[in-house]
């Protein structure tokens, strides 16, 4: 983005496109938010700096995002989930976790009661997610063909302005569009959120995640574990079949190391790392590596402005849950968008956007808290850490309403 020298008004600037809600990034987030406005005969641009060919067919990144019902029944609502393959959905029936050494298991099962089924939520690839979003979006089987929506590809974003009298965006390419509302889904380091003057709590973690699927021995049987060791985190996610998701957290430098092995070397140090638990290992993908920093906006909305997704909230992957408070940033700032143009009312009026903010903030605020308390405490290898985490999961494990309570958590958030 480049640097305001002097105050610029939109009423001031030239327009070569005009809609009314003008969407800066084109991931899960954005996309989302974009069909979930589509029944709303509102004209939607979104602007996403990559080719549409890497929208309609993204590139496997590695990551199998752990869906809570809550995001199956958004992405359902919003027609993307009917056009993910059953095939490549793995139930995720069982969540553990351990501690350093030791043999005790703290377990996350279903709790028994009306909502629950027979499976905590749903693991799937990113690029498929992606894929059924942009489907949605550009398909002749939903609403949104029949909406007013655009998707300018290849534009990146350069500039925004955001005043009371409405939106623009500049475009590389000088280009100038306008609006009554802007939504910055741009990912957690938001040029959009720097733009409008919103500031942000950045936590670089100087640790990197690497994620790659494996195929081993034993049947994982849906259960995903969880294991804080000493000098590392490791998570096996169940794929369908022998097939999980191995994604292990060690300083950055470890991490390029690991990356830069042959699959076969690289196989035997996740063997190694996983104690053998789901047996040998076979590297089944390519490995993709994640600096992993945190990030918390001061707000998530401005003058005829919102942040959704990442842009409003990074959080930390251990707890599976940035893609689910994104989806769920998404769907609440478009149904408050959509009732207001239903009834005629301003759809980037302050007190909208004070609405969207504050259900948001009681949204995530709590997930995000407890997700920095427990990395915090469970990569926090010293004496008096090393007593305490075995003792909290072992007290946890003996109060059922809090295992139920995060069951639901991991199941509804
Ligand atoms: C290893 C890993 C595992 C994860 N596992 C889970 C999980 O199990 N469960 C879960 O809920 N979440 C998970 N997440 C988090 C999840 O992947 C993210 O929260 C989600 O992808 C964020 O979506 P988004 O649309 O907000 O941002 P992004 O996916 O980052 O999309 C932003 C888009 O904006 C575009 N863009 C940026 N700047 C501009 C600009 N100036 N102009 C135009 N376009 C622009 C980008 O090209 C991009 O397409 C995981 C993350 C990682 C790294």
């Amino acid at each position: 983005m480049t640097g305001v020298k002097a105050p610029v008004f939109v009423t001031a600037m030239r327009c070569d496109m005009e809609c009314e809600v003008i969407v800066v990034g084109g991931g899960p987030a954005g996309l989302a938010c974009a069909l979930g406005l589509a029944d709303s005969g509102l004209a939607v641009i979104v602007v996403e700096r990559q080719p549409i060919a890497a929208l309609a067919d993204p590139a496997v990144d590695g990551r199998a995002i752990a869906l809570t019902h809550r995001s199956v029944d958004i992405l359902r609502a919003l027609g993307a989930w009917a056009l993910i393959d059953p095939a490549v959905v793995s139930p995720l029936r069982r969540a553990c976790v351990l501690d350093g050494r030791s043999d005790f298991t703290l377990a996350f099962d279903p709790p028994n009661d009306r909502l629950s089924e027979d499976r905590l939520g749903q693991l799937v690839a990113n690029h498929h997610i992606r894929r059924a979003l942009f489907a949605a979006a550009t398909s002749g089987e939903t609403a949104a063909v029949t909406s007013k929506l655009t998707i300018l590809a290849e534009s990146a974003v350069c500039d925004v302005v955001a005043d009371r009298a409405g939106t623009a965006v500049t475009l590389s390419d000088g280009r100038v569009l306008r609006g009554r509302l802007l939504v910055a889904a741009d990912s957690r380091f938001s040029g959009v959120r720097d733009r409008l003057g919103i500031g942000a709590t950045v936590n670089r973690l100087g640790r990197s995640m690497l994620v790659v699927d494996v195929t081993h021995e034993c049947d994982h049987r849906g259960i995903a574990t969880e294991w804080f060791g000493y000098d590392q985190t490791i998570a096996l996610l169940p794929l369908v079949g022998r097939r999980s998701s191995v994604v292990l957290t060690l300083p950055e430098d470890a991490i390029a190391r690991l990356a830069g092995l042959e699959p076969a070397a690289l196989a035997a140090e996740l063997t190694r790392r996983s104690a053998g638990k789901l047996g040998t290992m076979h590297v089944a993908g390519r490995a993709h590596v994640y600096p992993l920093a945190t990030v918390w906006s001061h707000h998530f909305a401005a003058t005829r402005a919102a942040l959704i997704g990442d842009a409003a909230v990074g959080m930390h992957p251990v707890t599976a849950h940035g893609f689910n408070l994104g989806l769920r940033s998404a769907a609440s700032l478009a149904s408050l968008v959509s009732h207001a143009a239903g009834s005629g009312r301003d759809i980037g009026a302050s007190s909208l956007l004070r609405r969207y903010e504050v259900a948001h903030r009681i949204a995530a605020a709590p997930a995000f808290a407890a997700t920095g308390l427990i990395v915090g405490l469970y990569t926090d290898d010293r004496m008096p850490a090393r007593v305490a985490r075995p003792a909290i999961l072992r007290a946890a494990a003996r109060l059922s309403p809090i295992r139920a309570g995060v069951s639901r958590m991991l199941m509804r958030h």
